[in-house]
Formats: structure tokens, C-alpha cells, sequence
């Protein structure tokens, strides 16, 4: 039914009505899934900064601190790295859609969830898209590798460097020299392995990376960070295609000021996750690339050994391959993923989850991240694990 409302004379007839927006409890858990992952305290507070205006000098000078931290976050000294807006599904479509021209081949090295995502976005682009596959646990060798580049010599190939869907870490080593020689570019997800596992950009001749901040960073989702080199500049440079206007990191690198000459308005960025993004790329130059990659492996192979003492086995059977900051556990027969993590939210406030893809009913997801990544923390999930096996035997078996 539509109301009249009467202010000062004028008659306004609204056609909905404002509704009531009820404030729900809501006693957040211990996220310890494969992401989004709890937030450094330095990062909440910095999410609270005032917004700045995409055109004024601090603006600038955070989009500065932000590149400079990001060159020691990928270990690149190439220029044209910058942050979009947008979760790493943003990042997965910038490095696709820039570098990859309808009609082009994207040879996608086929494991777990997100490589899914990523040839139904190059479908989407008219991209011509091939794959090569390994089992869910198993990790692409060189010579897998090789063969397929040498057979199609694609413009680029995909990979995914962790796997947050399988709980798998791909050795990159060498396999951008390999690229380089049949003339491919090396596009890799970093989304949930930046920070918590080494990675080294130029050394590895990695032509595009993408992240997030909502992993091992410890920040909100909503904002990801990428990175080019000097070759898949020279494409985006040279290329005849036109990426979506919003992605186009021609224009965007120009916002960014990735070559030194253009400050340019090209969208309004969030000022709160430039803040946060800042914050967390803060907490790592603090701590240090190296440390941040030490204290996740101690995490998540202490986990590992917890999980052992209970019996259970993990999904990835070579410890090379275990990614260190997803883990992947399989339980034992006859108990239910779903509810095995629905348990572990009620009973102790710690999400976890089951899992995604191929994985579902395969595999549990936990995550030792960031802020997460401490042994306290593995040892409240490990014991949680433990009483959840107990308390949900008697109802499974
Ligand atoms: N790649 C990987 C490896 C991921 O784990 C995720 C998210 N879980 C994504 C891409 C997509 O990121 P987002 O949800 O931030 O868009």
C-alpha cells in the first residue's frame, strides 16, 4: 500500500516503504577455513582511517607505499604492479583478460577448483582454452609441462601456485624458462600462498601474478593485488584486443603511477581497504618475508603432527606438495564432512571447512593463516578435531 508523506508542503509518495533492519547476535568464530581468515588487530583499526579522494596527494602517496610493499611481497622489481578493486576473482580476470586475446590459447594446468574458475572465464573472452591434468593430489611435473607447451606453444599457461581447494603447493622452479621458450607467457593464482609460502616473481620469470588479502595477508577481502613483468608488458603494450575498460591495466598502471609520470583519476578506489592493504603489506615488511614463511610452515607442520596423533590421514600424500597454509585432512570412513564442520562451529566456534569441487566429500579444508598461523591456535583446532571426532563417532558409525 502506498503512504503519503507530508514534508514541508510537498506531498512524496513512496513506493516502498523503509524497512526494519533487525541487528542479529552474531559471536564471530576463529576462521580457520581455507579463507577469508581473521584480521590483524593494526588492520581493523587502520580499516577506520578517513576516506581520502582519489585525486589528492595522501591518496597518492598510499597508492606508493602500497606498490613498494607489493614489490617485496611478489619479490619483483618490475613496475607494473598495482592492487584492483575487487576479490582475487578480480586479480584471476585482470591477468587473463589483459594478457589473452579472443582466438589466443590459454593452456590451463587443470587441478582443483580454481582452474575451473579460470577457463570459464577465458570461455567467457573467446579465449581458446586447452588443459592438462594431474590427480586432485598430486602436483604438474616439468616434463608434463613441456610437452603440452611444445605441442600447442599457447599465448600463456595458468597455473595455481596454492591450491586452497586440495591443500597442494606447485613447485614453480623452472617453469617460467620453460614458458619462455616456446614463447608463453606464465600466468599464476597466488591467492592463497602469497606471504604464508616463498615466492619469488622474477626469479621464477613469472609474467602476471595475483592475490588476495583476505588469506595470509590477515585483511579484508575486496582488493587484489597483481603484478607484470617486463614481458607480459611488452603484450599488454603491443596487444589488439580490448580488455573491459575497469581491468585494463594499461589505464590502471597509469592511476598507480607504475611508470613514475601520471597521476590520473581512472575509478574511486575504497579508501578503507587501501588502509587495510597497506596495514598488512606493514605487518609483513615488520615481520619479514622470511620469518612470515617460517612461522607459517612451524604452524601447519605442527597441525600436521596433531592430526597424525589422532590417526587421520592427510589428502596430500607428499609432504613436498602440502601447501602451508591449507591443510587438507581426510576423516575416517562413515563420517559426514558437512557435518563434521558444522559440528566444530557449534561446539567451539572455530570454522572450518569441508570440501569445494572435486574435494567435496573428500577432504576437510583448514587454514593457519596470518594472524591464525600460531601454534595456540593449531593446537585449539587440532584439540577441537579430536573432541569432534569423539562427540560425532557414536552417531556415524
Ligand atoms: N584462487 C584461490 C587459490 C582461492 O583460494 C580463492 C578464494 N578462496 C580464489 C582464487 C578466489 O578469490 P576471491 O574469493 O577473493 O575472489
Amino acid at each position: 500500500m502506498r503512504r503519503l508523506i507530508t514534508t514541508n508542503m510537498t506531498e512524496i509518495k513512496l513506493t516502498v516503504q523503509a524497512p526494519t533492519l533487525v541487528n542479529r547476535d552474531f559471536v564471530k568464530p576463529t576462521l580457520c577455513g581455507p579463507g577469508p581468515c581473521d584480521v590483524w588487530p593494526s588492520v581493523n583499526e587502520a580499516l577506520t582511517k578517513p576516506v581520502i579522494s582519489p585525486i589528492c596527494d595522501e591518496h597518492f602517496y598510499v597508492l606508493d607505499d602500497i606498490r613498494a610493499g607489493l614489490k617485496y611481497v611478489f619479490q619483483t622489481n618490475c613496475d607494473t604492479v598495482l592492487a584492483l578493486s575487487g576479490s582475487g576473482h578480480g586479480g584471476m580476470e585482470t591477468v587473463i583478460n589483459n594478457l589473452v586475446g579472443p582466438g589466443e590459447t590459454l593452456l590451463v594446468a587443470k587441478r582443483g577448483f580454481w582452474c575451473e574458475r579460470a577457463l570459464e572465464m577465458a570461455k567467457r573472452y573467446g579465449i581458446n582454452t586447452i588443459t592438462t591434468t594431474v590427480p586432485m593430489n598430486e602436483t604438474f611435473s616439468l616434463q608434463q609441462l613441456e610437452n603440452e607447451l611444445r605441442k600447442h606453444r599457447p599465448t600463456a599457461l595458468f597455473i595455481v601456485h596454492g591450491d586452497s581447494s586440495t591443500g597442494i603447493v606447485q613447485n614453480l622452479k623452472s617453469v617460467g624458462e620453460l614458458c619462455q621458450r616456446y614463447g608463453t607467457l606464465l600466468l599464476v593464482d597466488t591467492v592463497v600462498s602469497l606471504v604464508g609460502v616463498p615466492f619469488f616473481m622474477d626469479d621464477w620469470k613469472i609474467d602476471a601474478v595475483y592475490t588476495s588479502t583476505q588469506k595470509a595477508f590477515s585483511g579484508p577481502a575486496g582488493i587484489s593485488p597483481v603484478a607484470f613483468s617486463d614481458r607480459a608488458l611488452n603484450k599488454i603494450n603491443n596487444r589488439t584486443h580490448q580488455p573491459p575498460f575497469y581491468f585494463d591495466v594499461k589505464l590502471l598502471s597509469q592511476q598507480w603511477n607504475c611508470y613514475g609520470s601520471t597521476r590520473v583519476y581512472h575509478h574511486t578506489l575504497s579508501s578503507p581497504l587501501l588502509w587495510a592493504l597497506r596495514q598488512c603489506l606493514q605487518e609483513v615488511i615488520k615481520e619479514t618475508l622470511p620469518r612470515s614463511w617460517a612461522r607459517h610452515a612451524a604452524t601447519t607442520k605442527h597441525f600436521l603432527k596433531r592430526v597424525e596423533q589422532l590417526s587421520l590421514k592427510t589428502f596430500v600424500p607428499k609432504p613436498e606438495d602440502r601447501l602451508m597454509t591449507v591443510t587438507t585432512v581426510v576423516l575416517p570412513k562413515g563420517y559426514d564432512y558437512l557435518q563434521f564442520s558444522k559440528y566444530m562451529r557449534e561446539k567451539y566456534n572455530i570454522l572450518i571447512f569441508p570440501g569445494i569441487g572435486q574435494t567435496v566429500g573428500k577432504t576437510l579444508r583448514i587454514g593457519l593463516m596470518g594472524v591464525n598461523s600460531t601454534i595456540q591456535v593449531a593446537d585449539a583446532v587440532a584439540d577441537a578435531v579430536a573432541g569432534t571426532l569423539i562427540a560425532l563417532k557414536k552417531s556415524s558409525l
